[in-house]
């Protein structure tokens, strides 16, 4: 797992908005890495400027990724089989207290992370709602069109007058 660091600057100061780390999981790091749900409209808090935040997408638009639908993510997953591997070795070497130690660990490690599945959904869920909230102002939806975003139609629309 290789670990990033992203540094994101206001495009009108320059100063740091955002450092986070993230991952990639046994792979080059893809664009999709980096991206985090929210709105991409951000308000920089030195400045006060608004400006777009292209590592920000929409859960209504975008949908989730592959990991962010994973009962057991890919770091725990990958923790677990280091844990059965070590484990399987210290077997071969006949250290069977270690041994089963490091299988505890695995096992724990994906029974911690399943069990905060639900948890992980109902969050995605509730940025979905969010997300779709926002779109429905078509102002905004259009602000995000111009920006480069992807709007399906439906979000463009004028507000019909009730
Ligand atoms: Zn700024």
């Amino acid at each position: 797992m290789a670990m990033k660091t992203l540094v994101k600057n206001c495009p009108f100061c320059k100063k740091v908005v955002e450092q986070r780390a993230y991952a990639s999981w046994g792979r080059q790091p893809s664009e999709q890495d980096k991206w985090q749900f929210g709105s991409p409209l951000r308000l920089c808090p030195h400045c006060g400027k608004l400006f777009i935040d292209s590592d920000r997408q929409e859960l209504a638009i975008t949908g989730p990724r592959r990991q962010d639908m994973a009962v057991v993510g890919p770091a725990s997953l990958r923790l677990a089989l280091m844990g059965i591997v070590l484990g399987a070795l210290l077997l071969v070497g006949k250290l069977n207290v270690l041994a089963y130690i490091a299988f505890g660990v695995a096992l724990a490690t994906l029974v911690a992370d399943a069990a905060l599945y639900p948890t992980r959904q109902k969050k995605l869920a509730a940025e979905r709602v969010a997300s779709e909230k926002r779109l429905s102002d078509p102002g905004y939806a259009r602000a995000l069109k111009k920006a480069g975003y992807d709007i399906p139609e439906r979000y463009l629309k004028e507000e019909e007058s009730k």
